[in-house]
């Protein structure tokens, strides 16, 4: 392993352990400033074919390594990116936006998950199945599904790479990834890294590019892809689970969620505050599991608003570049837009402001950490996921009306409550439609825990050791003529 840090900025992409320009680039811009940050290739189906033809050829010498010497590769990679960490927080925060510390967070937690699957790989246990006939034997082994597509979004640049591509290379499968268009130089900077730990070529391939459609098009359609891994919006994930349909794929879908954040009337206020800050303004509230609607029973609602309120206001707002900021930029104009028609259409509907509100003086893509009371479920933000800094308050009376308005509506992602009944806390956990419940917690991610939704948030788990089975099938052997 080399002492020296590396340059990790990347403009190719990169197929089969080759950088390639491509025919076109594309603008790859830092949201804070509109600044141009590289021209990154813009690669189509064509390349895509290429690069599922050398994860196709790859396949078989990844696949006849143990896991073992699998671990020993994923392990450099996962020492190089912790050796790299600064350089790759500041590649996060410049194209993404999020504050260096949360991009420091995000590195940590994504190398977090080569180290586990990395040791995890090694425990793809088959089993033994008590045979009834006298003359056969039955058993299992579990084994890579083949070529792993994946498909990433822009909110964690680099995490939601590793947490599928970890698994996928631990249990041998080889990986075409396709990174989200705004948030490219992450990507390439682990393949950088992936080259340097020594994954042979064609393991892991990177196909950077705008024409989503296109490139989608091409992993889904062909038969050598067994598996999609995808983490995106609910209508796109629903789009190419239609387009898995004709070649029977395998799916890993992590999509869209409308977490609820109940505060119950026993709830440690300041406790649900800080849960509160942490589940919704984390990365300017623009994460799936984001609280996006705060439930708050009637005899404590005024306390906890002005409680949240003040927190709120106190949120340092400004770009990655400015130490101490809390508060980076959304990552487009259309998410900022998205943020301003939901306060407009609640406060139609009778909702009142008590922070923020409204675009950021620092301009550009900038907006106020907001707080709306007296929010209804009938208003738009208690209905779509707002992806942005907005804190809707929504007033229930009882425990019944608390776990009907957290289970209405077709997600089914994350959900949060806080409370220090116990019987109470057991039977909300029990009675939620979410994958991941946290229980006076906001911070429920950890590559140890099963990361996934239930309803339409998604299809699968990653992360735990269920995130490895996600990546296998099982193989029934039966040997007869004893
Ligand atoms: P977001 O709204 O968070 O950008 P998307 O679902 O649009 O969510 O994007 C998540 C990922 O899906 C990105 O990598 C994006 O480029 C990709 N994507 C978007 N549309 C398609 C499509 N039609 N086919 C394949 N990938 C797509």
């Amino acid at each position: 392993m080399q002492s020296e840090p590396l340059s990790l900025l990347r403009e190719q992409a990169y197929i089969n352990g080759q950088w390639l320009s491509g025919q076109t680039r594309s603008a790859v811009c830092n949201p804070a400033s509109g600044q141009l940050l590289a021209e990154v290739a813009d690669l189509d189906a064509q390349d895509t074919r290429a690069a599922i033809a050398a994860a196709h050829a790859a396949l078989p010498a990844w696949q006849a390594l143990s896991a073992k010497q699998r671990a020993t590769i994923l392990l450099r990679w996962h020492a190089l990116i912790l050796q790299h960490q600064q350089q790759l927080a500041d590649l996060i925060s410049q194209e993404q936006g999020k504050p260096l510390a949360e991009s420091l967070g995000e590195i940590a937690y994504g190398a977090s998950y080569l180290e586990w699957f990395a040791e995890e790989g090694k425990r793809a246990y088959g089993e033994v199945i008590p045979s009834p006939f006298a003359d056969k034997r039955l058993l299992t082994i579990r084994q890579g599904i083949g070529v792993v597509a994946a498909i990433t979004p822009w909110n964690f640049p680099h995490a939601m790479i590793t947490r599928k591509v970890a698994p996928a290379l631990a249990a041998g499968c080889s990986v075409v990834l396709k990174p989200a268009a705004e948030t490219p130089l992450s990507a390439l900077a682990l393949a950088a890294l992936a080259e340097q730990a020594g994954l042979p070529a064609g393991v892991f391939n990177v196909v950077t590019g705008t024409d989503a459609a296109a490139i989608g098009g091409e992993l889904t359609a062909s038969p050598q892809v067994r598996k999609l891994s995808f983490t995106g919006s609910t209508a796109v994930g629903k789009l190419l689970m239609r387009q898995c349909a004709d070649t029977v794929k395998k799916l890993g879908l992590e999509l869209g969620g409308n977490a609820p954040f109940i505060v119950f009337d026993d709830a440690d206020l300041d406790a649900a505050v800080q849960g509160a800050l942490f589940a919704k303004f984390r990365n300017s509230g623009q994460t799936c599991v984001c609280a996006n609607r705060l439930l708050v029973q009637d005899s404590i609602y005024t306390a906890f608003a002005e409680k949240l309120a003040t927190a709120v206001a106190a949120l340092q707002v400004g770009p990655a570049s400015e130490p101490g900021m809390q508060q980076g930029p959304l990552i487009s104009p259309a998410a900022v837009a998205k943020v301003q028609r939901h306060i407009a259409n609640a406060v139609s509907l009778g909702a009142k402001v008590l922070t923020g509100g409204a675009a950021h003086a620092r301009g550009g893509h900038f907006f106020q950490p907001t707080v709306l009371a007296d929010v209804t479920e009938q208003m738009q933000v208690a209905q779509e996921e707002t992806f942005g800094p907005l804190a809707p308050l929504i007033r229930f009376h009882d425990e019944a009306e608390a776990i009907r308005l957290a289970n209405s509506g077709e997600s089914g992602l994350a959900a949060y409550f806080y409370s220090r009944d116990i019987g109470r806390c057991w039977r909300v956990a029990e009675a939620i439609e979410a994958g991941m419940v946290g229980i006076n917690e906001g911070a429920i991610s950890t590559e140890v825990a099963p990361f996934g939704g239930i309803k339409q948030s998604g299809l699968g788990r990653e992360g735990s050791r269920h995130g490895l089975e996600d990546f296998m099938e099982i193989k029934y052997l039966c040997f007869g003529g004893l």
